[in-house]
């Protein structure tokens, strides 16, 4: 058959070589997965079918009956998996069986390379289920024709680098997988082995799964085969649920929270819903896009419905399946039903709803979710404002007063403001652990005034939206001023004590630097935001906060440097001294050198880079020369 004239060799993508590599050479145990996965194909090819059928019912009319058939071959060593779905073109096959998905592949790559590579969670994680076949067959044959077309194919390879594509008359509307067991696989060819792998992996599969009698007489159906969602509560055990998440999600590990919903009355929908317990890898990336599958009175329809569920759940999975959209609906015309818009939010209700019970019976197992999704559920509380109010309950924050780690509720907060404290304070920036050591947070932590840590990117979007909590409006720490006078040191606080610099020096000092910057900065002033460093930059009331500008340029947008307010801190020994000089014979040098390393050091502690490297370099070496010069003499 491969002599034949018209086959066709080709190469895979070099990552699929690379995992097909992997594949034949793995070790790993749970190599039944195979199967679950060929299955999965043939149910998803059946659903392709039906809801192409909706439009042209000639491409189902000739057999109608969707259905999965295990045949098992002792004398030849095959297992042969054949649905009657959707096929494949010539070109199909090239696309689905010799490359990687598109939008997966940097992702995969990078997890292959980084030697993460464990088969069944790359399988899960990439939708790669079909390559699994190599670990146990080492030649496999796919027979196929795809709905509709005159032509069948044949596509063989034996997983080393290359598979070949022959014309084959024989093929029918579908495509059955056969594989050539390797000798160490042959308990795939045992009946009961089969049953019991399928009822295992795939009993929630909604059509029926068959396994051919050896002497092909009858055959005997292995699942229940009925949809998952649409059975009672009560059926849906949590490994038919675990199961079932494992085929609709491509997700490796276990889902987190499993949410089943039967709508019934004015609108009736089904629903079964899952929280990962791990980040899909596309969850950042610019199309946000959502993965939750729509079915209309069973029949597949799409798993690209924007409208079904908002941007800020898509690290939701699942199913959703409506009894009230019309069947012959267009993927594109559904999008402006007002059905949708309903189902949507009533999921939206219960998934919050489902979310705030954990948070509140379940503290340690949510601060894994908040983790995990917290940056994404955010999104919410700056679009969403029908549930904006919910969503913000649900936030989590790690503060300054808190322990690394710890995630604290806005409630918490706001019950434990110091007497007198009248913000919540916020301070935003690359990590938590970053910002634990800002500068401009000192005077915070010496009144024991608590600050949220704010570093995902989308928390300088609803700040602003959201204005307030409790009453308290958010303040940012590093913008404005502090207003901390009104409230006192904690008792027993040394930064206090430190003999602040006589007004008069301190003023001639800030002239001084305000001179010698020039318009580099906004303004200079004493600060009440420092006890330990000596300067720091703030951002003046109204202007973008200093995070802010840096998030945007490093996302290339167009942003015009904003000048910032330099702050001094009176009570530092270091600028206790420099006051002292100012005015002194032959100090000017050294207070000019002081002024701009002050503010290159403030620039520093603030991540942002010096705007002239060389000079700063030579001023440090000439303050320091002559430091020691004062010192030999
Ligand atoms: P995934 O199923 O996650 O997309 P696979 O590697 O398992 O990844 O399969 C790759 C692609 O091959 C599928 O997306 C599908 O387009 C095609 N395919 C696999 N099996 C079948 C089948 N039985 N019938 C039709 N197409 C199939």
């Amino acid at each position: 058959m491969s002599a034949d004239a018209a086959t066709e060799s080709f190469t895979f993508q070099a990552e699929v070589s690379k995992l097909l590599d992997l594949m034949i050479h793995s070790l790993y145990r749970e190599k039944d997965i195979f199967l679950r996965e060929l299955i999965s194909n043939a149910s998803d090819a059946c659903d392709k079918l039906r809801y192409a059928a909706l439009t042209e019912s000639t491409l189902l009319a000739d057999d109608p009956d969707l259905k999965v058939m295990i045949e098992l071959n002792k004398g030849s060593r095959t297992i042969t998996v054949t649905d009657n779905g959707i096929g494949m073109s010539r070109a199909e096959l090239i696309e689905n069986l010799g490359t990687i998905a598109r939008s997966g592949t940097e992702a995969f790559v990078k997890s292959l390379t980084e030697g993460k590579a464990d088969p069944v969670s790359l399988i899960g994680q990439f939708g790669v289920g079909f390559y699994s076949i190599f670990m146990v067959a080492d030649r496999v044959d796919v027979v196929t024709r795809r709905a509709g077309e005159a032509e069948g194919w044949r596509w063989q390879s034996d997983g080393t680098g290359t598979f070949t594509i022959t014309p084959e008359e024989e093929a029918r509307r579908g495509a059955a997988i056969t594989l050539h067991l390797r000798d160490d696989a042959s308990e795939y060819l045992d009946a009961d082995r089969i049953r019991q792998i399928v009822r295992t992996y795939s009993d929630h599969i909604a059509l029926p799964i068959k396994l051919m009698g050896e002497s092909k007489a009858g055959s005997e159906t292995l699942n229940s085969a009925a949809a998952l969602w649409t059975r009672p509560r009560s059926e849906i055990t949590d490994e038919k649920a675990k199961e079932f998440y494992h085929h609709v999600a491509h997700m490796a590990g276990d889902p987190w929270l499993t949410i089943h919903l039967r709508a019934e009355g004015r609108m009736e929908y089904a629903a079964l819903l899952f929280v990962p317990d791990r980040r899909p890898f596309d969850l950042f990336e610019p199309q946000r896009r959502h993965r939750v599958k729509l079915y209309v009175k069973r029949v597949f329809i799409t798993d690209d419905c924007e409208g079904l569920l908002p941007r800020y759940l898509r690290f939701m999975r699942g199913v959703v399946d409506s009894s009230d959209l019309p069947l012959n609906i267009s993927r594109e015309t559904l999008q402006n039903n007002p059905l949708l818009a309903k189902i949507r939010s009533g999921l939206v209700k219960r998934v919050i709803g489902d979310l705030d019970k954990k948070a509140a019976d379940a503290t340690s197992d949510y601060a894994a979710f908040w983790g995990n999704f917290g940056a994404v559920l955010k999104e919410g509380m700056y679009e969403d404002s029908e549930n904006r109010a919910a969503l913000i309950k649900l936030a989590r924050f790690q503060t300054l007063n808190g322990k690394p780690g710890e995630w604290h509720s806005l409630d918490d907060y706001v019950g434990r403001m110091r007497e007198g404290q009248t913000a919540i304070y916020y301070i935003t920036g690359d990590s938590p652990e970053a910002l634990r050591k800002s500068p401009q947070i000192e005077g915070f932590r010496a009144r024991g005034l608590d600050v949220l840590l704010m570093s995902d990117a989308i928390d300088h979007f609803w700040l602003p939206t959201v204005g307030e909590h409790s009453g308290k409006p958010f303040r940012s720490v590093t913008q404005g001023s502090a207003d901390l006078d009104a409230i006192p040191p904690l008792d027993g606080d040394k930064a206090g004590e430190a003999e602040a610099t006589p007004q008069n020096e301190l003023d001639k000092l800030i002239a001084l630097v305000k001179l010698s910057l020039g318009d580099q900065v906004k303004d200079v002033r004493t600060s009440a935001r420092l006890t330990d460093s000596a300067v720091c930059l703030i951002a003046d009331a109204g202007d973008i906060d200093m995070h802010l500008e840096r998030l945007l340029r490093s996302q290339q947008r167009d942003v015009t440097a904003q000048k910032r307010i330099l702050e001094l801190n009176p009570r530092h020994k270091l600028i206790r001294s420099l006051a002292h000089l100012v005015g002194q014979a032959g100090a000017s040098q050294t207070l000019e050198d002081a002024a701009h390393l002050l503010f290159d050091q403030a620039r520093l502690m603030e991540g942002e880079p010096l705007e002239d490297a060389n000079a700063f370099a030579r001023r440090l070496s000439d303050v320091l020369v002559r430091a020691f010069e004062a010192r030999a003499a």
